[in-house]
């Protein structure tokens, strides 16, 4: 291998900056170089720090507690706007497929790329061109990192970010020796794919950097942590493992009915809302996906117009995601809360749930654990609704405490989606 030996296919990954602190940034400029943060559903924890509220609040950190932090330093809180920030996204997504047409929409911000056959093109400056050219048309600003591998890719995104000023966002790991001293450099903790549990159990062996990670033999790795993070250790070593994952064949699943007669009990409705979603629960489970937002909408009779007529809809984005009917029954049931209006006659509903991954891939996030217990409640559920007939077994989803309930004190309007907020920014 020469000293600058080009890789021929390269992947790339692309991750906006604190996208959804960005995205609250893009109508409200006033807020450039304060802190900022954005809350999870609920207004739970925060899930999005600019970089000025890092120092002061870690990723997660439950709402509640920091209140002091908030007022102490002058944070502006937001709620999590998702339909906003899922707008921005698609906007997003649009123009960075332009760049390749390989390219695997990995997040609602982060994309991996694929470079196959761009030898003669010089990457580092050509998705300079990418980022200006976001930067320019929605106002986000991009990590850009390159490298042979997508771990690799990712690694180098890491290096963009943490290194803004020497590499202005965009880093390319394109020889064995730039792959060495980032080896040496990224923590193992660091490395995508190695999860928290797995990066404590190295760090007790006194592997710090991925460069020690490396030099572990397979069968040890494999026998101590399983195949994956062999593949993961391979991708590090420059030879791709893991390719782009293509959309999956079904990207979003729908269960919606049109009733017989009507509905006009808001009980009613949600038993019945809470049913199409267990259905639509256990169909995610059934393909192995798991979703990332839901959509719940209700609406009266078009064709009678006679009648008062309403139609109302609502996306919720999951707080990670998730083939759970507890949970997506917990949150359509918000959504149902939201959109009810009293005094129409209701002549169909549904559920749509959308944005799907692969179920395996839920353990990579940051937050929030996998519980275990519940994927396997969830699979008997299956098994014993598949057995003796659909909804034997249905779910407390007809809370009638109201013991939670959604709470988002601190929205901003839907900007770029609701006719009537996008006249606030202009007016
Ligand atoms: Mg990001």
């Amino acid at each position: 291998m020469s000293k600058n030996h080009v890789h021929k296919t390269l992947y790339g990954l692309a991750d906006a900056n604190n996208f959804y602190v960005s995205c609250e940034r893009l109508f409200r400029p006033g807020l450039n170089g304060k802190p900022v943060v954005v809350l999870s559903n609920n207004d739970g924890c925060v899930i999005s720090r600019s970089n000025e509220a890092k120092p002061l609040i870690p990723m997660g950190a439950p709402a509640f507690q920091y209140e002091e932090i908030f007022r102490k330093h002058g944070v502006e809180v937001f709620s999590a706007n998702f339909a906003l920030y899922g707008d921005l996204s698609t906007r997003m997504m649009n123009i960075i497929g332009r760049y390749t047409p390989d390219m695997e929409i990995y997040s609602i911000d982060e994309a991996f790329l694929k470079f196959d056959g761009f030898e003669n093109i010089p990457l580092e400056e050509y998705m300079s061109g990418m980022k200006k050219e976001i930067f320019r048309a929605i106002g986000i600003p991009l990590t850009i990192g390159i490298g042979p591998t997508k771990t690799l890719a990712k690694a180098a995104a890491r290096i963009a970010k943490k290194f803004p000023g020497r590499t202005r966002g965009v880093y390319l790991l394109d020889t064995p020796e730039k792959i060495d001293k980032a080896l040496r450099w990224l923590p193992v903790g660091d490395i995508h794919g190695i999860g928290r549990r797995i990066s404590a159990k190295l760090l007790q062996m006194n592997v710090q950097k991925a460069s020690d990670f490396i030099k572990l033999s397979d069968s040890f790795l494999r026998k101590r942590f399983g195949i994956q993070v062999v593949r993961i250790k391979h991708e590090l070593k420059g030879n791709a493992v893991f390719d782009l994952e293509m959309p999956q064949p079904r990207q979003r699943i729908a269960t919606t009915r049109t009733f017989a007669g009507h509905i006009r009990d808001f009980d009613e409705m949600r038993e019945r809302i809470a049913t199409f979603t267990s259905v639509t629960a256990a169909k995610l489970r059934k393909q192995k996906s798991a979703c990332n937002f839901i959509t719940v909408f209700i609406r009266t009779n078009r064709h009678r117009q006679d009648l008062k007529q309403y139609a109302g809809s609502i996306t919720l984005k999951t707080d990670y995601p998730t083939d759970s009917s507890i949970e997506l029954s917990k949150l359509a049931l918000t959504g149902l809360r939201k959109i009810w209006r009293n005094g129409y006659d209701y002549k169909k509903a549904g559920i749509l749930v959308s944005e799907l991954v692969p179920a395996g891939e839920r353990q990579l996030n940051l937050f929030v654990p996998t519980d275990e217990r519940h994927h396997r409640l969830m699979n008997v559920i299956d098994r014993l609704n598949l057995r003796y007939g659909h909804n034997l077994l249905k779910l407390g989803g007809q809370d009638p405490q109201r013991t939670w309930k959604m709470k988002q004190a601190r929205l901003s309007p839907a900007y770029t989606t609701r006719l009537t907020d996008i006249i606030k920014v202009y007016t």
